[in-house]
């Protein structure tokens, strides 16, 4: 299939601060992403580094405390909370972390799966296929607590993909997965991605991080670094900043430095005053 490079997700200075008795926390402080339509992309970081709540924001489950979202063109930050929701309906899937909180009790797996399938337009078919395609086929007429974790967690997964949504958002999609399972998300990603479709998920697991095309580092809720067909790279962002690993930064105990380029080569050299 032609891909078109457009832009699905734009984040531009993105932040979100939560209040609690112990204080503020800024879980995610200003990311600036986009991705471009049918790319796979990893958000990667230590726990508590801001993955779950920025995808939150991106998927239109929560609101950023400043900046903006735009998916498919649309800034989902100026719009009001039915239209966002309709537009997530329309185009945005989410798979949550817990596999429990993206299911219903009362419905067996194939069920699940149609319904969501009939609210995008396709049918009984399409579900079977997506059940098919997850392993679950001789799973269809059970009810989500007659699934092992692992099973309900490709489920989820089903749920989400099926019907063709323009960006699949997955928060630690392969947690509770054995190396069979894992490889059956991993290659529905694949599939959903040479679709077009655009596929973000967060995870720790190092065999999601070898089959996505883009690996981006959050580190205290910045973007510390995007890794692309294996290099690494630093990101600039809006306002020319760049975040230095931790064990560059301690070289640097007064926090000043010394930079210098050079356009015409394209290099840059930060060093010690
Ligand atoms: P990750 O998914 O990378 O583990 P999270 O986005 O869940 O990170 O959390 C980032 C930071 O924000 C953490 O310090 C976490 O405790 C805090 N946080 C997340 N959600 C809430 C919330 N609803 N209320 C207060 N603090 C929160
Ligand atoms: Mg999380």
């Amino acid at each position: 299939m032609e891909r078109d490079r457009r832009p699905v997700i734009e984040c531009v200075s993105l932040l979100r601060v939560f209040e609690s008795a112990t204080g503020r926390v800024q879980a995610v402080r200003g990311v600036d992403l986009t991705i471009e339509s049918g790319r796979s992309v990893a958000v990667v970081g230590p726990s508590g580094s801001g993955k779950s709540s920025l995808l939150r924001m991106i998927g239109g489950l929560d609101e950023p405390t400043a900046g903006d979202v735009t998916i498919d063109g649309v800034n989902l930050v100026r719009l009001s909370r039915p239209a966002r929701r309709k537009m997530r309906a329309r185009l945005l899937a989410h798979v949550h972390q817990r596999p429990t909180d993206n299911l219903l009790g009362h419905l067996t797996a194939l069920d699940q799966v149609v319904r969501v399938a009939q609210r995008r337009g396709v049918g009984i078919d399409a579900a079977r296929e997506m059940l098919d395609g997850l392993g679950l086929a001789d799973r269809a007429d059970h009810l989500p607590d007659q699934l092992s974790g692992g099973e309900q967690q490709r489920l989820a997964f089903a749920r989400g993909a099926v019907g063709a949504p323009a960006v699949i958002i997955a928060d630690e999609p392969t947690a509770e997965l054995d190396t069979a399972s894992t490889d059956r998300v991993l290659d529905a990603i694949e599939r959903l991605s040479s679709d077009g479709i655009t596929v973000l998920v967060a995870t720790h697991d190092h065999r999601v991080l070898a089959r996505v095309d883009e690996v981006v580092t959050l580190r205290d809720g910045s973007i510390a670094s995007v890794t692309e067909s294996g290099t690494e790279l630093a990101v600039i962002d809006h306002a020319g900043r760049i975040q230095l690993p931790p064990d560059v930064r301690e070289h640097f105990p007064d926090r000043r430095a010394r930079i210098s380029w050079d356009v015409g080569r394209r290099t840059f050299t930060v060093e010690e005053p």
